[in-house]
């Protein structure tokens, strides 16, 4: 597997820094959830985002979660990472197509429109920590970095990025999240944004051969790139028949007796992975009793 991030800091810990490549988790994704080539790169992005996120968790069970509810035609994506690097999303309408941007790019912030981006951390309190912002454009990066400057009052540079092949399939993605800590003086910000205002496309510079390591340390070598950490990262759906027994279980024996009255076997769907799985009649009888 050669998806992983990279966990980095910087400027005497002025600057926390993560980068990814994450070119076959969302092929993976692509595959399972056959996207769109604006679908794919909607997704490839948050997945991307969401994995880095993700492992800036510090407990074992803790649960990332991004939501992107739009007025456009992709209607939404759900993405949900943990903090060891498993990632894993679905778009709500995975079938979108729509005409390039005034770019000549995939119109990702035209397939999502209007709307909100939620984040939810569930670190094991009681209660978990929901941050909202609105879109600022629906390209996800932008919206990122305008949620943490917002929400978590933390300066952020986002970017994120997926590239197609001409067959639809996945050439490269990755991303960077670049974040000041407080503190940060005034000389650290002023050279960070010039430096950041050089690059034009991660994937580009993913294409061109840069690992995570290199574009980081492109970035913020001058200000003494310290390594931390690599970490695997992986598209990666938990489901299995017995969780989806339970799911089953839970929605009531009178909703169980009505399948089973209608004599059919039934499919439920995993929206993350796009796996289905099967009750037989004699299943749902099984799940009755145990009701
Ligand atoms: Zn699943």
């Amino acid at each position: 597997m050669s998806d992983y991030i990279i966990r980095a800091t910087a400027g005497d810990h002025q600057i926390r820094a993560f980068a990814a490549t994450t070119r076959e988790l969302v092929e993976q994704a692509r595959q399972a959830h056959n996207t769109s080539p604006v679908a794919t790169a909607a997704l490839g992005r948050l997945l991307t985002a969401g994995s880095m996120m993700g492992v800036m968790m510090k407990g074992e069970d803790d649960l990332l979660t991004i939501k992107i509810q739009g007025s456009g035609p992709i209607e939404g994506l759900t993405v949900t990472a943990d903090s060891k690097g498993d990632v894993k999303g679905y778009a709500y309408n995975p079938g979108v197509m729509l005409p390039p941007s005034q770019a000549g790019k995939l119109d990702v912030g035209g397939a999502v429109g209007e709307g909100v981006l939620s984040v939810i951390k569930d670190i094991g309190l009681k209660e978990p920590y929901i941050g909202q912002t609105i879109l600022v454009g629906g390209e996800i990066a932008e919206d990122l970095t305008y949620y943490y400057a917002a929400s978590e009052q933390t300066p952020s540079s986002v970017a994120l990025g997926v590239l197609m092949n001409k067959d639809n399939t996945v050439k490269q993605a990755g991303g960077f999240i670049i974040q000041l800590l407080p503190g940060a003086s005034d000389a650290i910000i002023d050279s960070l944004e010039k430096k950041l205002g050089e690059i034009t496309s991660i994937t580009e510079l993913l294409d061109q051969g840069n690992t995570p390591e290199m574009i980081l340390e492109h970035i913020l070598g001058e200000f003494g790139l310290e390594i931390m950490e690599q970490i695997p990262t992986r598209f990666y759906c938990s489901c299995d028949k017995a969780r989806v027994e339970k799911a089953l279980v839970s929605i009531g024996r009178k909703e169980i007796q009505e399948m089973i009255d209608e004599g059919k076997s039934i499919e439920v769907n995993c929206h993350f992975c796009n796996k289905n799985y099967e009750f037989t009649v004699e299943d749902l009888k099984r799940l009755h009793e145990k009701s």
